[in-house]
């Protein structure tokens, strides 16, 4: 057999089997190899010889390129030193500009992993990662190092506990998966199909299965938030979707329309992998944990319970943008930068070597970057792939155009400048993902730039642990605000006028405060949270001011105020309380995370290459009929001037559609 560039790209089962055995060995033999196994996608090897590993990098990099596949080197256990020894060591050879933690360094022993956190990690891995190889060769395990965040969360820390406590079932479960990765190919790729199970002419509940014969692939599991009974939830019940047959889920962000219902598919006996982002695995958990809360609050039974949570963290796989994953024998998967949240992930599949390629957008924001005057947090959907045949593509803002965000920022610092002259407070409603973090940057932006007199922000709800995990991955975040918070060492989430509340006390002393102030509170929709009870507290004032940034879904109280509504009632003590609303209301459109109509249109202008077909989803019906109608007319242009040589066919479909692509 030979070792060059045949790759293994058309070998399964057995045959796979034996060249990757075959090639380890030829490679790696003088390491002294213990075990060979899959790690999920990747192939992990164990070896006795560290020392041998550090001194032949290069060879792990050319067995990598020739199996076409991700390896990980690991150590036997036999050939680690104790815990103690190792701690002592790090501590005592680390860069002391690194920063790094004395009481916080983990070990894995399961995976030979000791896991440290540093201020600085570059300089804690050493320049060409000299340290980590260093660490290697002299004690048998494989460094890792975790950024110290300048916000602690909890959801992080307890993501890391999970992995830790779970590391023995995760090794086993990722075994399984890639076992069920580069099985032996039973009917090959013989058609590809995409079934609407929710999405499809609503925005909520995203699930749309890929069924290419040989394998099945669920993108995004979620609930539809303002959906009651059975439309709350993806239409799994189609004969083509059985939990035993799917291949594997992929996230492509973490808004609870597109992951609220994961862990109730491993309440039903899922076991396979979910493919995420890393921000998206971490922001994620969270949404989750609020979600069986939240049911507990509103006193309903929670659909699923942490422990289901816990099983599908353990089988969570996170991938990088721009890196290439095997998730099934036919299927390949990259993610792309959406621009939409942290971690939010174009989704493209390469399927049946070079037969099909299917790019997903989940949600997406696009822009063009003026200068360098984007102050957004996130930099745009990437637009350029090696090859699109199909699109599916959000339209949640198909009929809908937005002002453009330089003219929302003015319009809302304009309105809290004149709040904060008259001594009132404004309230904020902002969802927690998202769209906190971006008014937060907006408002100490301005302040800084002495467009806003300084005033103090109180941000309350779960905006802060989102926030803890946003300054977490700075290198996924704008050039400019990465730059704050890398090498100036400022939070841009936080300064001297940033408060986070953390207690019902300190709530109340802001309510009863008599002084100017802004107010950040979820829910982003007045649905509950502390949004709902400073609306309480604030609404019978005239110079306060009520101030919505985001989308308000009918049915929800912010969008009866929105409508014109001065008047609400809520339960207290027993008794109906009536508030009449006093404060002025104002909507500041032009802060979405999700493209405008024109901002949809312009991303079809520049995706490359242009697909021949595409879907629309993720949109209210009129939503969905203008952006075609648009795209048709975009299309013909395109093609009268050359650009394109045929429009591509549109499709619209409803839930339970089945579109054949091939
Ligand atoms: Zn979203
Ligand atoms: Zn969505």
């Amino acid at each position: 057999m030979s070792t060059k560039n045949n790759g293994t790209e058309r070998l399964s089962g057995e045959k796979l089997r034996k060249y990757i055995l075959i090639n380890v060995y030829n490679y790696l033999k003088e390491a002294d190899i213990t075990t060979i196994e899959f790690e999920g996608p990747e192939i992990a090897i164990y070896v006795r010889k560290p020392a041998f590993i550090v001194s032949n990098m290069n060879k792990i990099k050319e067995l990598a390129k020739i199996l076409k596949k991700r390896v990980v080197v690991r150590t036997d256990p036999d050939s680690r030193k104790s815990q103690e020894e190792t701690k002592r060591f790090i501590l005592e050879n680390a860069d002391p500009e690194a920063g790094i933690e004395p009481s916080f360094i983990e070990f894995d022993e399961v995976l030979g992993e000791v896991i440290v956190r540093a201020e600085k990690p570059g300089k804690a891995a050493g320049k060409g990662r000299k340290f980590l190889n260093k660490v290697l060769a002299e004690t048998g395990w494989r460094m890792v190092v975790y950024r110290k965040p300048p916000l602690i969360s909890n959801t992080l820390n307890s993501i890391l506990s999970h992995m830790l406590k779970a590391s023995h079932e995760r090794r086993k479960a990722l075994r399984d998966i890639g076992e069920r990765i580069f099985r032996e190919t039973l009917r090959g790729t013989d058609r590809i199909r995409i079934i609407g199970l929710g999405s499809f002419g609503e925005v909520g509940r995203s699930a749309i299965l890929v069924d290419t014969g040989e394998s099945r692939v669920l993108l995004d599991a979620g609930v539809n938030p303002g959906g009651a009974g059975f439309d709350a939830f993806p239409r799994l019940d189609v004969p083509e979707f059985q939990l035993e047959d799917l291949d594997a889920i992929v996230v492509s962000h973490a808004h609870l329309d597109h992951v609220g219902l994961l862990p109730l598919l491993y309440k039903y006996g899922y076991r396979g992998p979910v493919y995420t982002t890393k921000p998206t695995r971490d922001i994620m958990v969270l949404v989750q944990k609020d979600f069986i809360e939240l049911s507990k609050r509103e006193g309903e039974e929670p659909l699923y319970n942490l422990r289901d949570i816990g099983t599908m963290l353990t089988r969570t796989i996170t991938v990088d943008y721009e890196t290439v994953t095997d998730v099934a024998p036919d299927t390949k998967l990259t993610f792309y930068n959406a621009g939409h949240i942290l971690g939010s992930a174009l989704v493209h599949l390469h399927i049946g070597q070079g037969l099909y390629n299917v790019l997903y957008t989940g949600d997406l924001k696009f822009y063009k970057i003026k200068g360098d005057k984007a102050t957004r947090l996130l930099p745009p959907a990437a637009h350029e792939f090696p090859r699109v045949e199909a699109l599916i593509m959000e339209s949640t803002y198909g009929a809908t155009e937005q002002q453009p965000r330089e003219k929302a920022e003015e319009e809302l610092i304009r309105i809290i400048q004149a709040t904060v002259e008259r001594g009132g407070k404004v309230l904020i409603p902002v969802m927690a993902v998202g769209r906190g973090q971006e008014i937060l940057v907006v408002l100490n932006q301005a302040m800084k730039n002495k467009l806003l007199s300084e005033v103090p922000v109180y941000v309350d709800g779960m905006v802060y642990e989102v926030t803890a995990i946003y300054t977490n991955y700075p290198e996924l975040l704008t050039p400019s605000i990465k730059n704050m918070i890398l090498h100036q060492g400022e939070n841009p989430f936080m300064n001297e006028n940033t408060f986070y509340i953390h207690h019902r006390q300190d709530r109340e002393a802001v309510m009863q405060g008599d002084h100017a102030a802004v107010i950040l509170a979820t829910s982003g929709m007045l649905t509950g949270g502390p949004s709902v009870e400073y609306l309480k507290a604030l609404a019978s004032e005239e110079r306060n001011a009520l101030v919505f940034v985001s989308y308000q879904a009918a049915g929800t109280l912010g969008r009866e105020i929105r409508d014109g509504k001065r008047s609400f009632s809520f339960f207290e003590d027993g008794k109906i309380k009536n508030v009449n609303i006093k404060m002025q209301v104002h909507e500041v459109d032009g802060f979405s995370g999700h493209a405008s109509q024109s901002e949809l249109r312009m991303y079809y202008r520049f995706v490359n290459p242009k697909p021949r077909t595409i879907i629309l989803n993720h949109g209210e019906p009129t939503a969905i009929s203008t952006l075609r109608s648009l795209l048709e007319r975009d299309s013909k242009k395109m093609e009268e001037k050359g650009i394109i040589q045929r429009s591509p066919e549109i499709y619209t479909p409803s839930n339970l559609d089945l579109v054949r692509l091939l």
